[in-house]
């Protein structure tokens, strides 16, 4: 009998439903043509969570993400949403998420299709063949650390206070991370933190340095945060696997992710800690929001969203085979020529959601045949 996996499908709003409908139909071919049968359930997220139900995230929600094997979602946000209180806006939907599965390793890839080589702002001889991962700490560092907040003083001028709080635990989990990952890619890690002025990045070093004694099959390396965003853009091929901070990552993933040319081609994973049960919570979801200025028009580019379930083959179900066959046929597809609008700089034919849908499984359908 098959192996059976479930993944919790979150549209979400704005161009979410579309990317993912195209993303629905490639989880069904796997499901029909590999080993492991997907069982889809659905779920509601952000602004349209909070349209049906008065909130952006519902505890039926969570349920259902937390029995999955592995959450997908689209996008969330929108212009209708803006005004709402904090708690009620659709990112809120999406942190929730985050917050409730314990998901602190986010994975960003930065991938460099050879034939949208042209589309990056930098030449092509720099990003050709890019292929790397940043390994971004989520869940704790300056955007949570205590404390902070702003206050009045006695003369009537105001304090603001952020604190940036690292227990060694807590580097040592994401170093793991970063570490796993190096050693099923090329070998080579680099930290990143900014030890010549931050105490607790020079612990976080010594913390990735002590961690390394259980990997010597992958080069470590360190660098300085303004040093690495320097390099990302003179030489992004150095790297392999990078680890850094909350905030370092936040800043380092974004810069990367221009490197590749187009947001509507990025994936992205959060894992969190293995479960007793074996399970690793994980939520994958396109680097692109909701793109209302062309939702519903049948023009976002699904690949971003459909990369992300090849993430979510590789890291949450173990199958690099399906993994690589994916990425395979996006590479192939877009070889072929078809771009839809975000890509056509690189030149080539323009197609609409639904047809970058069916390209896809034409390229899958040939490598089965
Ligand atoms: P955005 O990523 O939605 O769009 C930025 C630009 O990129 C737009 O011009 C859009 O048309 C284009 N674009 C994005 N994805 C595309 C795709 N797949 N195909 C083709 N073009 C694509 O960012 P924004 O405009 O700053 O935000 C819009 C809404 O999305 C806001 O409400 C924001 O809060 C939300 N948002 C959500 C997420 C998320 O769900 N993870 C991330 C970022 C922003």
């Amino acid at each position: 009998m098959n192996d059976v996996k479930t993944i919790l499908m979150l549209d979400g709003d704005g161009i979410g439903p579309e990317v993912m409908r195209e993303t629905r139909r490639v989880i069904d071919w796997f499901s029909a043509n590999g080993g492991t049968r997907y069982e889809l359930t659905n779920g509601l997220v952000g602004g349209a969570s909070y349209d049906a139900h008065g909130q952006p995230l519902t505890d039926d929600t969570l349920k259902l993400a937390s029995e999955a094997d592995a959450v997908l979602l689209g996008a969330v946000g929108g212009p209708q949403w803006e005004d709402l209180n904090f708690d009620k806006k659709p990112e809120r939907g999406l942190l929730g998420l985050r917050k409730e599965l314990g998901l602190f390793a986010n994975l960003r890839p930065a991938v460099v299709f050879e034939a949208l080589a042209e589309a990056s702002t930098l030449k092509t001889d720099i990003v050709a063949g890019l292929n790397m991962i940043i390994v971004r700490e989520l869940t704790g560092g300056i955007y949570f650390g205590e404390p902070r907040g702003v206050e009045k003083l006695p003369d009537g001028s105001r304090k603001g206070v952020n604190s940036l709080v690292y227990t060694s635990d807590e580097v040592e989990r994401i170093a793991r991370v970063a570490f796993d990952l190096a050693k099923k890619r090329n070998g080579r890690l680099c930290s990143v933190d900014k030890a010549n002025v931050l105490e607790c990045t020079l612990m976080w070093r010594e913390t990735v340095e002590q961690v390394h004694a259980d990997y010597p099959q992958v080069a470590l390396s360190h660098m300085y945060v303004d040093n690495a965003a320097m390099q990302l853009v003179r030489d992004p091929k150095q790297f392999d696997v990078i680890v850094t901070t909350n905030m370092f990552g936040d800043i380092l993933s974004d810069c990367a992710a221009m490197l590749t040319g187009s947001l509507g081609m990025l994936p992205s994973a959060s894992l969190g800690e293995k479960c007793a049960d074996g399970r690793i919570p994980s939520m994958y979801e396109p680097v692109h929001g909701s793109a209302p200025d062309i939702a519903g028009k049948n023009l976002a580019n699904p690949l971003a969203a459909i990369l992300s379930f090849a993430m979510m083959l590789r890291y949450s179900f173990d199958d690099t085979t399906s993994a690589d066959t994916l990425e395979d046929a996006v590479k192939r597809l877009l070889v072929s020529g078809a771009r839809t609008a975000d890509i056509m700089e690189a030149g080539g034919r323009q197609v609409s959601t639904s047809e970058m849908g069916d390209a896809i499984l034409f390229e899958l359908e040939n490598t089965a045949s």
